[in-house]
């Protein structure tokens, strides 16, 4: 049956750009009611909350902009109709202060998501915004009325315009899975196949390097792949390479080992110090120490970070200065695969650009669509959350204008 009540809009998908959408229909008058399949609402928003919660970043606009690599230019607009200074002024109108870390990235001061979810949902529920947990949207009925499985059996909604904000199919034990993609596919709508963006990477360490290091932090390195770079921390991990200086390149990485099988990533060990100032330090009278201890005391370098030089050039590493030097400033690691979806901070694919106008879906006028779900992707740094609520901000207008 059909719930009787008038609906303005329906927004489904309980994520930051669901709820962001349903908060600027309601702001306009509108009456909104959100539905999300798990029993509470942003999960996937909790989590990031669990890594800080890197809101956004305070590079400047045009660098901003060309983080999202092929989807920039659809996504500028947005971006510019709600910058990252938006959002850092609706975190604190929520209580919730912002400061801006030393890479330039914005984050709550109280660096995690649920005391902004809390202060967001009780906003909501002042406007009157329905929250309809449990409720798992399955599609549209022969009478054109959105359908849901509820804890109550089978319910239709006949809302005047719809907004999906179902996110990608990264961690779908959070809640968004990508079962929308075949769904919207059936009705004409292109889909990119769902990859993992943000993710660590396969290394074929040796036995001895990962009893030792599984674990263990790469503090302040420098990776190159094919002309690409990054700055930041990574972590050995048993399987591989992960952490926010890897991610940064994981498109290209991903992407190369789709088409070649295996990437070489470079590492650069002593980012900080010149190749002629290493070589200098290495050229002092080394005495009796043995080479790991000479290491750490003329290269500072750690326990892990001199394993991984072992597994780069092999055990019998370089004796001359220059080529020792050489070799810490350029430590080749080579890639065999990218960890799974499950493991992904986020993901690449997703509806098609080609499939909408302006964020409206061709195929289905009067559904208006948000958030991870479309087709582009970023590295970390507050990029993901800052396009989810641009992009949910503007599904609210298109919206708002259609009904109006
Ligand atoms: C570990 C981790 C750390 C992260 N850290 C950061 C960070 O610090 N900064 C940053 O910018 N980004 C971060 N992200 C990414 C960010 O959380 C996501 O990009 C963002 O949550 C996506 O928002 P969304 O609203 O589009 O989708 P989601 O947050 O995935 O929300 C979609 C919602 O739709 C619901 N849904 C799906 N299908 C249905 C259905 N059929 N019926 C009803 N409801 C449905 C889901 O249950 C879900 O609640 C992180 C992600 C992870 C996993």
């Amino acid at each position: 049956m059909t719930d009787p009540q008038v609906l303005d809009v329906a927004v489904i998908g309980g994520g930051p750009a669901g709820l962001m959408a349903a908060e600027a229909l309601s702001g306009a008058g509108l009456s909104v009611a959100v539905f999300e399949r798990m029993p509470t609402l942003g999960r996937k928003f909790l989590m990031a909350g669990r890594g800080g919660l890197n809101l956004t970043h305070s590079e400047d606009f045009e660098r901003f902009v060309g983080r999202y690599g092929g989807a920039s230019e659809r996504l500028r607009p947005m971006l510019q109709a709600f910058t990252p200074a938006d959002l850092t002024a609706w975190a604190q109108g929520l209580g919730q202060a912002t400061f801006v870390g030393t890479s330039g990235r914005v984050f709550p001061k109280a660096l995690k998501a649920s005391p902004l979810l809390r202060a967001w949902i009780a906003r909501l529920e002042e406007r009157g915004v329905g929250l309809n947990l449990r409720s798992t949207w399955t599609g549209w009925n022969t009478a054109g009325d959105l359908t849901f499985d509820t804890p109550d059996g089978p319910r239709a909604v006949r809302p005047r315009a719809t907004i999906l904000a179902l996110g990608g199919a990264s961690w779908a034990r959070l809640g968004s899975d990508g079962a929308w993609a075949p769904r919207l596919a059936a009705r004409g709508a292109a889909v990119a196949p769902f990859r993992p963006a943000n993710v660590g990477f396969t290394v074929a360490w040796t036995e001895m390097f990962r009893e030792r290091f599984a674990g263990s932090p790469l503090k302040n390195i420098a990776l190159s792949f094919e002309g690409a770079g990054s700055r930041g921390d990574a972590l050995a991990a048993g399987y591989g390479l992960e952490g926010g200086a890897v991610y940064a390149l994981s498109a290209a990485l991903r992407d190369a080992i789709e088409a070649r099988g295996s990437a070489r990533l470079e590492i650069d060990l002593r980012p900080d110090v010149s190749l002629g100032q290493l070589t200098a330090r290495l050229s002092r009278p080394r005495g009796g120490q043995s080479l790991s201890s000479w290491l750490r005391k003329a290269a500072h370098l750690s326990p892990v970070e001199i394993g991984l030089l072992r597994e780069a050039h092999g055990v019998a590493l370089p004796v001359a200065p220059d080529a020792l030097a050489a070799a810490i400033k350029a430590a080749p690691i080579v890639l065999t695969g990218a960890q799974g979806l499950e493991r992904a901070i986020s993901c690449a694919g997703g509806l098609s650009f080609e499939a909408l106008d302006g964020l409206e879906l061709k195929a289905a006028p009067g559904v208006f669509v948000a958030g991870e779900m479309l087709d582009w992707e970023a590295p970390t740094g507050g990029y993901l959350l800052q396009a989810c609520f641009a992009t949910g901000v503007a599904a609210a207008r298109a919206a708002i204008a259609k009904l109006s």
